[in-house]
């Protein structure tokens, strides 16, 4: 057994320091960010926040919103093999991540998609991506797809950073337990405090010239931009964009003044139990489930909520003197505050 000692932080326990700045107005910063990827060669420009491959948020509806926005999104991998078809012929896929999980139906039926329709982003997702076959399931999709940007994880340290990136990804999926549905670090005792796990996972792959997604724990549009700060060049948000319009969740009604309005919306991990209820017909008898299910306040359209998560970025751009994306990294000091005991269990 060994204890690590250095401190390991999570969104809640930093801050970031406001620094001189000749930028007059928010209006002055540039939020998107051009990438070149580490195995295609390819580029790509737009503002790097990624509607998570689950359920609710990673649908097609969400998928084209965002992308009004320069924004991107992982599809879940539950739709139909004519649908995904239809999506990725569309222009409302420019900005979409294909998912799967590594079983051979997954990746047969990302083969017969790609065959009829060439997926050029493709998110390679497990809970846990520190095992030997998830490293092989990331050399075959590349050796398969050498032309698509390959998003794999997830992962929490540099060392696993590295291999996967060594291994055919382009970015690497960061997060272990900090989902706002994760019962993970509950559940099993595992996990890594997010911040530290971008800061640490960027340092690995930008050595390399890799890139990282933060996935998980972002509650306010302060997080995301603390994420970016830590480094992520991209961050994903499930909770954050649940509760809209474009979702696919349950909507839960009440009545005021003799009308029904919709209050709240259903949103559940992808390893609770109504998730494999409705996927694999329960949990499995050797697994706990690693999820769960609430409700969030029903918010409309998804409009407003990215606006207030740009008008965020921005905002911190400004405070510190950073005018464009890019240069966040390197301009963020992060203060230390008193650490919350509750984000432990990645809940608010
Ligand atoms: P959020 O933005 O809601 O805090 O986190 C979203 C992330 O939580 C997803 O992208 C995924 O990595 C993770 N996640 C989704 N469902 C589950 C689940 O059932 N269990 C665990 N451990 N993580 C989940």
């Amino acid at each position: 057994m060994r204890i690590e000692n250095d401190p390991k932080l999570d969104f809640k326990d930093v801050l970031i320091r406001p620094k001189r700045s000749t930028l007059a107005s928010r209006a002055n910063v540039d939020i998107d960010r051009s990438f070149r990827f580490l195995h295609t060669g390819s580029e790509w420009t737009g503002f790097p926040l990624i509607a998570a491959n689950m359920d609710v948020v990673g649908t097609m509806k969400l998928a084209a919103a965002l992308n009004r926005f320069g924004a991107m999104a992982a599809l879940h991998k539950h739709y139909a093999e004519k649908d995904l078809v239809k999506f990725f012929r569309s222009e409302d896929s420019r900005n979409s991540f294909y998912s799967l999980g590594t079983t051979d139906a997954d990746r047969e039926k990302l083969n017969a998609v790609d065959k009829q329709v060439k997926i050029t982003k493709i998110c390679l997702d497990v809970a846990n991506g520190y095992t030997e076959k998830f490293i092989e399931a990331v050399a075959i999709t590349r050796e398969q797809h050498p032309d698509a940007v390959i998003m794999a994880g997830n992962v929490v340290t540099g060392d696993m950073t590295e291999a996967l990136l060594l291994a055919g990804a382009d970015i690497i999926k960061v997060g272990i337990g900090p989902g706002s549905v994760c019962t993970t670090r509950r559940v099993t005792g595992v996990g890594y405090p997010q911040l530290s796990a971008i800061i640490e996972c960027a340092d690995a792959a930008h050595g390399l010239k890799g890139l990282v997604c933060g996935d998980g724990g972002c509650t306010v549009p302060g997080d995301v931009a603390k994420a970016y700060g830590a480094g992520a060049d991209f961050v994903m948000l499930g909770g954050m964009l649940a509760g809209h319009d474009e979702c696919d969740g349950e909507i839960v009604y009440e009545t005021r003044g003799g009308k029904k309005i919709p209050s709240k919306m259903v949103f559940y991990g992808m390893s609770s139990d109504t998730a494999m209820k409705k996927h694999s017909g329960g949990v499995a008898k050797y697994r706990a489930s690693e999820g769960k299910t609430v409700q969030v306040p029903y918010r409309g359209a998804v409009d407003d909520t990215m606006q207030e998560i740009m008008g965020g970025v921005r905002s911190m751009m400004t405070y510190i003197g950073a005018m464009r994306l890019k240069e966040v990294s390197k301009r963020t000091t992060f203060i230390r505050v008193g650490a919350q005991l509750n984000t432990v269990f990645g809940e608010s």
